[in-house]
């Protein structure tokens, strides 16, 4: 497992557990209990995923029975746009952290692109510069946005979550981060189960060369771009699966061949429909 830096100097595991999709209390907390114990340290949760409280009961019982120590973990959660503004998310933050039972987040990132992202921004500037977050990001922020945004911020974006998988490869998005030093971190890593991807030819193929399902190689693509990933699975055996991508490299061709397998669009959401757009405006964090 590699760490990649931010620019700021914190290290951040380049690959992580994510909860989304995940609302039952009791299977979360397993789940991340598991994945701790698979070998994860980064936990994506957000404060619409309703499960904080969960990842929280799992992080306070992994640490007290001596399976991790807090700072090998690496928490996220994201501000919902219901929140967004400053002091409603200042608000929004204590509450997160009281769900998660943390004294400092590791990184906390604007869940989307829409509402007061300027007021929220400068609430999260201030909870960086006090020390009770160690970095502070974006998410779904698309190309023209993100610019905007990076050029208006006094602090950069460190991190900018968005869809990243080889049917959504965003080479220009990601292009677009690296020049405000911007690390660009995967959602939906293996396109939630899309496209045939767990059994899709090309990937397979390149697979059996290594030993390696076609979920490895789509994993292990990204990394191997500097992308950042958060496979999800509640299945243990899935989330060794997942994590095994650190004993083999694909070749450049390799990477090439996965790369021509981009649609050039999602499959999954479209953040430039007025109807998504209204959707996420309207649905309610907690
Ligand atoms: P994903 O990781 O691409 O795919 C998850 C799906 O794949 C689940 O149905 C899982 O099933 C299945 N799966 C996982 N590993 C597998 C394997 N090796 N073989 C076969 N099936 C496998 O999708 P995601 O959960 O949407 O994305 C990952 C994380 O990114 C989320 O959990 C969340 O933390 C974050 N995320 C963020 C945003 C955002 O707006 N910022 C949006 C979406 C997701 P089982 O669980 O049943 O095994």
């Amino acid at each position: 497992m590699q760490n990649i830096k931010l620019y700021n100097g914190v290290e951040m595991p380049l690959e992580g557990f994510g909860v989304f999709q995940v609302p039952d209390a009791a299977v979360c907390k397993q789940a991340v209990l598991d994945a701790i114990r698979t070998g994860y340290r980064l936990i994506d949760t957000a404060a619409v995923y309703m499960n904080e409280a969960a990842v929280g009961e799992a992080i306070r019982e992994a640490v007290e029975s001596g399976l991790v120590r807090r700072e090998e973990l690496f928490i996220t959660t994201k501000l919902w746009v219901t929140d967004f503004g400053y002091e409603a998310c200042k608000e929004a933050f204590g509450r997160s952290m009281k769900r998660l039972g943390l004294e400092y987040l590791d990184l906390y990132l604007l869940h989307q692109p829409f509402g007061d992202v300027y007021g929220a921004w400068l609430a999260m500037e201030e909870l960086y510069i006090d020390g009770r977050i160690r970095a502070i990001g974006v998410s779904n922020f698309f190309p023209g946005k993100f610019t905007e945004f990076a050029e208006i911020v006094g602090t950069k974006p460190m991190v900018n979550q968005i869809e990243l998988h080889p049917f959504f490869a965003q080479a220009v998005a990601i292009e677009n981060m690296k020049r405000y030093g911007c690390v660009p971190q995967a959602w939906g890593p293996l396109a939630e189960g899309k496209h045939g991807i767990f059994t899709h030819p090309v990937l397979s193929e390149i697979g059996n060369r290594y030993g390696k399902t076609a979920a490895q190689v789509a994993l292990r693509w990204n990394v191997q771009r500097g992308v950042s990933i958060l496979p999800k699975s509640v299945h243990r055996e899935r989330m060794e699966q997942n994590i095994a991508i650190w004993d083999f490299e694909l070749t450049a061709g390799e990477m090439q061949l996965i790369a021509a397998l981009d649609l050039g669009h999602s499959e999954i959401i479209d953040h430039g429909n007025p109807d998504i757009v209204r959707y996420i405006l309207s649905t309610k964090a907690e």
